[in-house]
C-alpha cells in the first residue's frame, strides 16, 4: 500500500521534502500547494510534480498532508487538511502559539487520524547510537549555534532552534518541570535571537540549554551526564562519545585510559559507538507513512511536540519579562 501525499510549501525544506518523498517506496506524491506562484512554477517544472493553485483541492487530493510553510502558517495548514479527515505530518515547532497547539491536540484527537512533527534529531544517527544509554540523565547541556540566516527568522530563536534540543531534553528526563530560569537577547531582530535556559525537574534533573542564530560557526551538541558515564552527542558532525569509569578488562569496549590514583587499576573507556549513517528527514517522514499503514503511533507523537511548544513559551516569558 502507498499513502498519497501532499506537500504545502515548497521553499528550502519543502523542496528537501519534495525530493525524498519521491523515493520513499510507501509514499506516491501527488502533487504540491506553495502560495508563491514563482516558487510553485519553478518547483512543478524542475521537479516534474504537479502543483495545484487551492490547498484545498490538493488536501482532497490525498490521504496525507505534510505542511512545511512558515511556523506562522501552520495551524491554519494543518486544520484545514485534519478537518478533511487527512494525516498530517507538520514542521516543527507544530505551531506559533500554545492554544494553537492545544486546538490542533483535540481536532486530531476527534479525526482519529496519524500526527507526526518534524523534530528530526530524534532520527539523527549520532543520538539514535546512544539513545538506549541516556537512562535518566542526571544534567544535560545542550549548544545549538547558526550562522546567521534569513529564513526563521518568524519566530524567536527559542522557537526555531531550541525548539529541537527541548524536544531531546523532554524526551530523555522523563519527568515534570519544577522551575525555568531563562535570559536572552534581541540582537538583530524584534525577537530574541540568542538564549540560555536552565529547567529544573522534580526528579533532580536539569537541563541548560544555550541558543544563538548569531554565530560564526554552526555547532548542534549535546552532553548527557548519568550516574556512571557521560555521552557526548554531536548532531551536526553525526558522531558520538561514551565516557565511563571501568577496569582494564573493559578497555576492548574503546580507548582505555587508567586513572593511575588507586589500587583497583581503574580507568576512563573512551567508546565511539558505531553510527549508521542515514537520512534522517527520509526516516522521519518513512516512519510517518508506516504510522499510516499499520495504524501505530509516530515516534514524535502530537503531544510531544505539544509539550516543547509548552516549555518553549515559559522560556521566553521568562526572558521577556527581563527584557
Ligand atoms: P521557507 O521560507 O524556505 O519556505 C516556506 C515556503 O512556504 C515558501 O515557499 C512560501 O512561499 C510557502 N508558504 C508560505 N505561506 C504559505 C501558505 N500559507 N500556504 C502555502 N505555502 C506557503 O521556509 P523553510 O526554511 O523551508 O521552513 C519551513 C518550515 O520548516 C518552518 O516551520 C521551519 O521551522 C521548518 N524547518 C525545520 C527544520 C528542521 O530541522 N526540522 C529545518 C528548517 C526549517
Amino acid at each position: 500500500m502507498k499513502v498519497k501525499i501532499g506537500i504545502i510549501g515548497v521553499g528550502h525544506l519543502g523542496k528537501i521534502h519534495l525530493k525524498l518523498i519521491k523515493a520513499i517506496p510507501s509514499l506516491e506524491l501527488v502533487g504540491f500547494y506553495d502560495i508563491n506562484p514563482e516558487t510553485s512554477a519553478y518547483v512543478s517544472q524542475t521537479y516534474g510534480v504537479k502543483s495545484f493553485t487551492n490547498r484545498d483541492a490538493l488536501i482532497n487530493a490525498v490521504d496525507a498532508i505534510d505542511i512545511v510553510t512558515p511556523t506562522p502558517t501552520h495551524f491554519e495548514c494543518a486544520e484545514a487538511a485534519v478537518r478533511a479527515g487527512k494525516h498530517i505530518f507538520v514542521e516543527k515547532p507544530v505551531t506559533f502559539t500554545i492554544d494553537e497547539a492545544e486546538a490542533l491536540m483535540k481536532l486530531v484527537s476527534e479525526a482519529q487520524i496519524v500526527a507526526q512533527v518534524g523534530h528530526v534529531e530524534r532520527f539523527n544517527p549520532a543520538f539514535l547510537a546512544v539513545v538506549e544509554d541516556l537512562k535518566k540523565p542526571l544534567f544535560i547541556d545542550t549548544q545549538r549555534f547558526a550562522i546567521f540566516n534569513t529564513r526563521g527568522l518568524d519566530v524567536s530563536v527559542v522557537l526555531d532552534l531550541m525548539i529541537h534540543d527541548l524536544d531531546i531534553v523532554l524526551s530523555t528526563i522523563k519527568s515534570p518541570l519544577k522551575k525555568i530560569s531563562a535570559s536572552g537577547i534581541a540582537m538583530i531582530t524584534e525577537t530574541v535571537d540568542m538564549a540560555n535556559a536552565r529547567l529544573e525537574f522534580l526528579n533532580g534533573s536539569v537541563a541548560n540549554l544555550s541558543v544563538s542564530r548569531v554565530a560564526v560557526e554552526n555547532i548542534r551538541k549535546a552532553r548527557f551526564f548519568m550516574h556512571d558515564k557521560l555521552i557526548n552527542v554531536d548532531f551536526l558532525n553525526k558522531t558520538s562519545e561514551k565516557y565511563s569509569l571501568a577496569n582494564q578488562s573493559a578497555s576492548s569496549k574503546g580507548v582505555w585510559i587508567p586513572l593511575e590514583m588507586d589500587e583497583q587499576k581503574r580507568g576512563i573507556v573512551i567508546d565511539k559507538p558505531k553510527v549508521v549513517f542515514n537520512n534522517a528527514i527520509e526516516d522521519e517522514l518513512s516512519v510517518f507513512a508506516d504510522s499510516i499503514i499499520n495504524q501505530t503511533t509516530p515516534t514524535v507523537s502530537l503531544e510531544d511536540a505539544y509539550n516543547a511548544v509548552v516549555v518553549a513559551h515559559q522560556i521566553l516569558e521568562k526572558i521577556n519579562n527581563k527584557l
